[in-house]
């Protein structure tokens, strides 16, 4: 027992979003690993230099430069195997994207007519245009995942724990600062980690000893409301040049989640009481159910809070890399942009492989 600890390398992941902590349950399989995790913020904080508890989240794929589509997919689709917890809660039967007339000719179409993934999610079907809503060409339906971040983050950590992963409170000034938060770690040169994980999502873009200038923001504002609108929608435009309109109900009395926006370069922190009032608006457009159809629509919705997020995108897509930083051994996992969520295993997996190479080969 004894010599099987003296062989475990110490690792210390710095972020506790998603990235971060789905980055240490995929380390905590292995024995030899001896993981702290340390971060500003935790699951259950709310701030705007988090972005994780302010995701939809639900699957609908998108590219990630570097990462493959079916990395994208199984990732996301491993949180639903059978057999584990969260199979049953994240499921979304009832998804739906629509594409406006006025959205059919756009150069950059939201939603492909045959897109490469619809074989891949069940139930994938055209919506008979009798059955669309007035100003939509097409639609189509299928089955997917929306992850209620509110429960799915604290289930990482109930994860992480059964697996011995130590969680704690840090703020770095560098990152290899990282080096001595291993809690059997004492602040020794000699006593450091054997690896830090970088999961530090658009604070890479100041955090010294990274200072990526590839990152950015893509401001995204939301409004969680109490009503229900029994499926997930997605409209493939709106009037507004970098608004766009979406709701995904949230499982085990989640609420329902009302978007959005993608505000490249925008790092404002505050709601725009505006934009939710269009928010708003466009969701019970699209989903005259969430307030049981009645005229003055708007109204009849019960909100629990407004949210705005800042999704760490990254010019050339995500960043998966090991690098030595002023001799100490770094794997960075961040700039997943809008897509952290369903692609976390997959992008975990090759962060892992990096960890693997580096420690052992
Ligand atoms: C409105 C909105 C909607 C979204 N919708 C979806 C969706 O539908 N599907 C989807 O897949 N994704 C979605 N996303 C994207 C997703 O939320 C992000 O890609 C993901 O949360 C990024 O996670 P992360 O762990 O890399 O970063 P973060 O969640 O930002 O976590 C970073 C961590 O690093 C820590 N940290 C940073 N700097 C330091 C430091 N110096 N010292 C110590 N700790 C530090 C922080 O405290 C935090 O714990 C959405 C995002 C937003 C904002």
């Amino acid at each position: 027992m004894q010599k099987q600890k003296q062989k475990q390398k110490r690792i210390v992941v710095i972020g506790a979003g998603v990235s971060g902590l789905t980055t240490a349950l995929l380390l905590s399989k292995n024995p030899r690993y001896s993981i702290t995790v340390a971060a500003k913020h935790m699951p259950g904080d709310y701030d705007i230099e988090y972005a994780s508890p302010w995701a939809g989240a639900d699957y609908l794929p998108w590219t990630l430069t570097g990462i493959s589509f079916a990395d994208e997919y199984y990732g996301m689709n491993r949180t639903s195997e059978p057999g584990t917890d969260a199979a049953e809660w994240d499921r979304s039967p009832a998804c739906k994207t629509y594409t406006r007339t006025k959205d059919v000719d756009s150069p950059t179409p939201k939603f492909a007519k045959d897109p490469w993934w619809k074989d891949m999610l069940p139930d994938y079907k055209e919506i008979p245009t009798s059955h669309l809503p007035p100003g939509i060409s097409t639609g189509h339906s299928f089955t997917s995942l929306t992850i209620n971040t509110a429960i799915y983050l604290p289930y990482l950590v109930s994860l992480l724990l059964a697996s011995s992963v130590i969680l704690k409170r840090a703020v770095f000034t560098h990152i290899t600062d990282a080096a001595f938060a291993h809690h059997t770690t004492s602040p020794s040169p000699s006593n450091q980690a054997d690896m830090l994980l970088n999961c530090t999502g658009l604070s890479s873009l100041t955090l010294p000893g990274v200072s990526d200038p590839h990152l950015y923001p893509i401001r995204g504002q939301t409004v969680l409301v109490r009503n229900a609108s029994h499926g997930n929608f997605s409209l493939s435009g709106t009037d507004e040049s970098d608004e766009g309109a979406y709701i995904m109900a949230r499982a085990a009395g989640g609420g329902t989640v009302l978007g959005g926006c993608t505000q490249v370069g925008s790092w404002a922190g505050e709601v725009d009481v505006e934009m939710a009032g269009r928010i708003m608006g466009r969701a019970v457009g699209l989903c005259p159910e969430l307030v049981g159809g009645k005229e003055d629509g708007v109204k009849g919705l019960d909100v629990i809070r407004h949210g705005v997020g800042l999704r760490p995108a990254r010019k050339g897509g995500v960043r998966i890399e090991s690098e030595v930083v002023d001799g100490v051994q770094v794997v960075h996992n961040y700039g997943h942009a809008g897509a952290g969520y369903q692609c976390s295993f997959g992008c975990a997996e090759v962060a892992v492989k990096l960890v693997d190479e580096a420690l052992w080969d």
